[in-house]
């Protein structure tokens, strides 16, 4: 199925970055450290924007990681990292940021839950003193529902309603449906508050890949807020990536999403930049955006009974990432270059044509040399024990001849 054409939305800007209407759809993360230890907190969100995380949240959830975030944006700013920061708040965040003036300053976008935001009477207020500190900064606003914390008020009233039609809606349909008016209806309140319309993104993230499909697909018909796009709890390792994958390309093919996030469950001691490599390959593979060079690589079967094949794929993909910190300034274009690494002759010369550059190696039983092709063309054949060294090499060249040199 075709792409379809992106979804009509109004742009708004998050620091330097802009989102919705044409923009790229921007990949965005979130730190999981103490926001109040600044060290720790300033060297996640530099990995993640190191990675590639365009946007990055930190939790605003007590008084000493309000203090901490004007000293974050300083140190980062600092290290020459201008990666605009998104506070989250919830219960408490109306009197952290009265409390905290710099705080606001510092942030360049407030996520509000407001499912999150108060209790009965006080939600009103609350809500209307954190959207009365955003217009007062000048600072957008992700009004960000979560199933998992949804207006319990709002929620039972609509069951009610329910109750008394004469053919009643399941309650999956009812709860879809709060999830969306909740956001809407928040989105409103916050026009109504002062708050522009540009100035405003929604999400509304289900854990289930199928209640996040409907419920942005109802969400798209019925605003033109940029939408922010996410599977919320995911999970952990290849579950969370392909749960989020696959509610996330159905939406995206059809053009519904401005920014995401993929929300994986790190492992003990696991790399958080993963959440953000995953997003770019997304969007990536899917031809939304071009981050880094692509490698193909075949799965490998009975033909390759060595891991050299497995060495070389990874060896190449570690290097294109390593290089394209460098190439991405000297180099124009060079996100767009892809690599074959290929385990045998069957499909290796035919993908590697394919690709930029590809290489086959010899399987089990063939002749030890490993063609190369280059565009197209077959223009080597390596041999030997540096097959994987003079190929990193032909890649280098290939970059430098093949991608205008930017002036520095
Ligand atoms: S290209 Fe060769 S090694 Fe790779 S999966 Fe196909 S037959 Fe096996």
């Amino acid at each position: 199925m075709p792409l379809l054409p992106r979804r009509r939305s109004a742009a708004t800007t998050v620091g330097h970055v802009r989102i919705g209407a044409d923009a790229p759809i921007v990949v965005q993360s979130m730190t999981n450290t103490d926001t109040a230890d600044i060290d720790g907190t300033v060297a996640q969100v530099l990995a993640l924007a190191r990675a590639g995380s365009e946007l990055v949240r930190i939790t605003v959830n007590e008084k000493e990681a309000a203090a901490a975030v004007p000293h974050i944006r300083e140190a980062l700013d600092r290290a020459d990292c201008h990666v605009p920061l998104i506070g989250d708040f919830h219960f408490n965040g109306h009197r952290l940021l009265k409390d905290e003036p710099a705080c606001a300053a510092a942030l360049a976008k407030l996520r509000i839950n407001p499912g999150n935001v108060g209790r009965g009477a006080k939600r009103d207020t609350q809500f209307a003193e954190m959207i009365e500190i955003a217009c007062r900064y000048e600072k957008p606003v992700r009004i960000g529902v979560n199933w998992g914390s949804l207006d319990q008020d709002l929620v039972t009233r609509m069951m009610d309603e329910n109750a008394q039609l004469a053919q009643p809606l399941e309650v999956m349909d009812i709860v879809r449906e709060a999830t969306v008016v909740s956001a809407l209806a928040s989105a409103a309140r916050a026009q109504a508050l002062g708050l522009a319309h540009d100035r405003i993104i929604l999400s509304a993230k289900v854990s289930g890949v199928q209640d996040l499909i409907v419920i942005y697909r109802s969400l798209a018909s019925r605003c033109d807020y940029p939408l922010h796009l996410g599977l919320t709890e995911a999970g952990m390792g290849s579950k969370g990536i392909v749960a989020s994958a696959a509610a996330m390309a159905v939406l995206l093919q059809e053009g519904i999403g401005d920014t995401i996030r993929i929300s994986l469950t790190p492992e003990p001691g696991g790399d958080r930049t993963r959440e953000v490599l995953v997003a770019q390959e997304l969007l990536q593979t899917m031809g939304l955006r071009a981050f880094t060079p692509m490698v193909t690589s075949c799965p490998g079967c009975g033909r390759t009974t060595s891991t050299y094949f497995q060495e070389l794929a990874e060896r190449i993909q570690r290097h294109l990432r390593e290089r394209m910190p460098t190439w991405r300034a000297t180099h124009e274009g060079v996100e767009t270059m892809t690599v074959a690494v290929m385990g045998c002759v069957v499909n290796g010369p035919g993908e590697s044509k394919h690709a930029s550059i590809g290489i086959s190696l010899p399987g089990t039983g063939e002749r030890p040399v490993a063609p190369v092709y280059e565009d197209g063309e077959k223009t080597v054949t390596l041999k030997g024990d540096r097959i994987a060294e003079d190929f990193q090499e032909l890649v280098e060249a290939y970059v430098v001849r093949r991608f205008r040199a930017r002036a520095l």
